[in-house]
């Protein structure tokens, strides 16, 4: 790093480029060795060097040499336009702008002050996201909660919890605590709406202290997002982003909720009458809808039928056909190398064009105990020219919890499956000159994109009919399962909860905590149309319905996506449109994957909606806000 003085702006990005893809190499494996590894010396080494790779980068971030090399080599590049790749501009740029949010730019008591709350965010964030985790498995000891009668619980097991006791009047009582995976199945399962009020009553009551930890990580988000030059975390959030403000967002998400609406409000009436069926009423109560859409979903027998073409062989076989016949690529297994697997389950598999190896993906498919993840991609080496002009193979490894042997998955199971397939492939197919943007190291919004694609792999049923075969007789799909595979049940349901979710997430983020303001008038203010009544089955507002009247403080999200999460609706309805136009008439044409070849190869360096639109040739453009959402809603 002593040289970056003396070098050419070409040679700089190139040096740092190199320094960072070794780092990387450690710290991408130690990753994935922490997260999966059988062997807890593994773990416990490999989580030390993460910690360690870490610690180093933040002094490189601070590194007043480094950052000076970097302004000069932007600055002499900006003279010379010819003489540096779009790429390595755009690296350039994004490495010395990553460094001043890091503070690297401000006087020493300023940088001081940086430093100490990337601190404070990080921690709090941990803090926040620990505490609720330990709620869920019960390992604190929260008091909230309540008490529900065994006789209402049926025959749910509740040995593993040790819930305290009482005798009520309703006979022996045990005490459920709010925020765990019991109270949740409660909602889910149990028949006696009674119970459910209560268990749902409980996990709406305010939870203060969790609260006060949100709006003091929320406080410290917005200072340092007004450190680095925007109004807002929301804007913050949106700087690489598709959609660039947070207006723009808000107009997309509104624009979305009216068109989504009577097709919500359908499949709200499906559950009213199944509560009547029931004899409880046609009223639907928010601690209705969890148990009622549990019991619609059960009661499709076409699900648990389609489920039986649904297997980890089915899946590959799939995933087999887009790589050679979409995209004109081998896709081999191999064996692997003495140790260079961590479990004798991992399968190994090179995609190569011809006879060049382009990308090596690793599978990791089965539950296991000390797995920590349950459907996740690691990036193990990005695409890279390295000094000898040859291109660096981009590695990815995929961990999974699949069922094992040839049973069979859930569609959603099936449908996250291919969603990470999508991302992986994003990663291998990557052909950039330096990692720093190579595949899936963008912004969310974009990366989102081609997993979101590779799900209608899954979704469309004539798609799913070429290469899906029965569990036991190897039968293809037959044609009263593939129109019923053509409707998502209650996927307007699913849709509005993405919505309401990414809603709660952009007014929590435009909001400036301060002691004479209060968070949850400020949400209601952001909020206040969709507090109103449905004009539906229910007396409850849509915020109420969905349980997300008062969540900020379990709504562990809005701590991972901070005013991104939107990302999932767009990327629902993007990809819902670029399959309709180009993938539906003919899923694996050569013409298309070409198209869609050429947008992966291209990492993550132009990250903007022009490149995912030229998958669709000849249709009319589009920004980001008014992308069409016809595709999403049929
Ligand atoms: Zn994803």
């Amino acid at each position: 790093m002593a040289n970056l003085r003396h070098c050419r702006p070409q040679e700089s990005v190139t040096l740092l480029d190199d320094v960072s893809n070794s780092l990387c190499h450690i710290a991408d494996a130690a990753e994935l060795v922490r997260n999966v590894h059988p062997d807890e010396a593994y773990v416990a080494h490999a989580s030390s060097a993460v910690q360690e790779i870490a610690g180093y980068m933040s002094e490189v971030n601070l590194d007043a040499s480094v950052y000076q090399c970097m302004k000069d080599a932007e600055a002499e590049a900006s003279r010379d336009s010819e003489g540096l790749s779009l790429e390595a501009r755009t690296v350039l740029h994004h490495m010395r702008v990553s460094m001043e949010h890091e503070g690297i730019h401000l006087a020493q008591a300023e940088k001081q002050a940086c430093i100490e709350m990337l601190d404070a965010e990080q921690q709090l964030a941990f803090d926040i996201v620990q505490r609720q985790e330990q709620a869920r498995q019960r390992i604190s000891s929260g008091t909230d909660g309540a008490w529900i009668p065994v006789s209402a619980l049926g025959n749910l097991s509740l040995d593993q919890w040790r819930l305290k006791e009482r005798s009520g009047r309703h006979g022996r009582e045990v005490h459920v605590p709010r925020d765990t995976f019991l109270a949740d199945r409660i909602l889910k399962v149990v028949p006696c709406g009674e119970a459910r009020r209560q268990m749902h009553e409980a996990q709406q009551s305010r939870d203060s202290a969790a609260e006060e930890m949100m709006v003091q990580l929320l406080a410290v988000r917005q200072q340092l997002a007004k450190i680095r030059g925007y109004p807002s975390w929301a804007h913050y959030a949106q700087r690489e982003a598709l959609f660039q403000s947070p207006d723009k967002v808000k107009h997309f998400l509104e624009a979305t909720w009216e068109q989504l609406r009577p097709g919500f409000l359908a499949e709200l009436r499906v559950l009213a009458d199944e509560k009547e069926a029931l004899g409880q009423g046609s009223i639907l109560e928010p601690w209705d809808v969890p148990f009622l859409l549990h019991r619609c979903k059960e009661k499709r027998q076409e699900a648990d039928q389609i489920s039986t073409y649904l297997t980890y062989g089915s899946l590959m076989a799939g995933v087999e056909l887009v790589l050679s016949r979409l995209l004109g690529l081998a896709f081999v297994q191999e064996d692997p190398d003495p140790g260079e697997v961590w479990h004798p389950s991992v399968q190994k598999f090179a995609l190569r064009d011809a006879e060049r190896t382009i990308g090596i993906l690793y599978l990791d498919p089965f539950p296991r105990p000390g797995k920590k993840v349950q459907s996740a991609q690691f990036t193990l080496q990005g695409s890279k020219m390295l000094a000898d002009g040859q291109l660096q193979v981009p590695k990815t490894c995929l961990v999974y919890a699949l069922p094992p042997g040839s049973q069979c998955l859930s569609t959603s199971f099936a449908v996250t499956f291919m969603h990470e397939i999508g991302h992986a492939v994003h990663s291998l197919l990557s052909e950039t000159h330096f990692q720093h943007l190579s595949g899936t190291r963008g912004t969310i919004d974009f990366v989102e994109f081609p997993s979101h694609l590779f799900e209608h792999f899954v979704l469309d049923p004539d798609c799913l009919a070429t290469y899906a075969s029965h569990s036991t007789t190897g039968a293809r799909l037959p044609q009263n399962l593939r129109d019923a595979h053509c409707h998502r049940p209650f996927g307007h349901f699913e849709a509005v909860q993405q919505l309401t979710y990414a809603l709660v997430d952009q007014a929590f983020y435009s909001f400036h905590p301060s002691p004479e303001k209060d968070l949850q008038t400020h949400l209601h203010s952001m909020l206040g149309s969709f507090e109103q009544g449905l004009d539906g089955p229910s007396n409850a507002s849509l915020l109420e319905l969905l349980g997300l009247s008062t969540a900020t403080a379990r709504f562990d999200h809005l701590v991972h996506y901070g005013g991104s999460y939107y990302c999932y609706l767009f990327n629902r309805a993007l990809s819902a449109h670029v399959w309709q136009q180009s993938f539906r008439p003919d899923p694996f044409n050569r013409e298309t994957g070409e198209r869609l070849h050429s947008l992966l190869r291209g990492g993550s360096v132009v990250q903007t909606l022009d490149v995912i639109r030229d998958l669709c040739p000849g249709d009319p453009a589009f920004d980001a806000h008014e992308v069409p959402l016809d595709a999403m809603m049929a």
